[in-house]
C-alpha cells in the first residue's frame, strides 16, 4: 500500500501521515492498556518510524514512559491529551493507535492479546442494543 494516511489527535493540533506497509495490527486487554486508552483494550497498529510523517504540532506530543515496565509508554498531545503515534528509533518501530486515524487503514486486527485479562464487562457488549447514534427516546 503506497496511499498516505491521515491521523490526528482529538483537538487536531497534532497532525501525521501514515503510509504502509504495516507490520502488524494488535488488540490488547493487558491492565496497562486498559488503562493507558481508558477503554476496553488498545488497537495498535505497528510499522516502522520510516512510514510516519508528523505534519503538524510535534513540540505538543509528551511521552510518558512507565517506570515498573521494561517498554510500556504512550504519547500523548499537551493539548487534548489524547493518544497519538509512539516511535522507537532504537527498536526501529513506530506504535499507531488505529483511533487516531482519520481514515480507514485498510486492516483489521489480527491478534488479540491479553484476552485472559479482559474487561468482565466486555463479553456482555455485543448483545446490548445498538444505536446508529444516540438511543430513541
Ligand atoms: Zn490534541
Ligand atoms: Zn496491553
Amino acid at each position: 500500500m503506497s496511499d498516505v494516511i491521515n491521523g490526528s489527535c482529538l483537538c487536531g493540533k497534532v497532525k501525521f501521515e501514515l503510509r504502509g506497509p504495516f507490520n502488524s495490527f494488535f488488540v490488547c486487554h493487558c491492565s496497562r492498556c486498559r488503562k493507558a486508552t481508558g477503554s476496553a483494550h488498545a488497537s495498535n497498529i505497528f510499522t516502522t518510524p520510516d512510514n510516519l510523517s508528523w505534519t503538524h504540532g510535534e513540540d505538543l506530543i509528551r511521552d510518558f514512559k512507565l517506570e515498573s515496565a521494561k517498554f510500556f509508554g504512550r504519547n500523548f498531545c499537551a493539548e487534548c491529551g489524547s493518544p497519538v503515534p509512539r516511535v522507537s528509533e532504537e527498536r526501529n518501530f513506530a506504535v499507531i493507535p488505529a483511533g487516531t486515524l482519520d481514515e480507514d487503514p485498510g486492516i483489521c486486527p489480527e491478534n488479540i492479546i491479553f484476552w485472559d485479562d479482559r474487561a468482565h464487562w466486555y463479553d456482555e457488549m455485543s448483545s446490548a442494543p445498538h444505536f446508529a447514534k444516540y438511543p430513541d427516546k
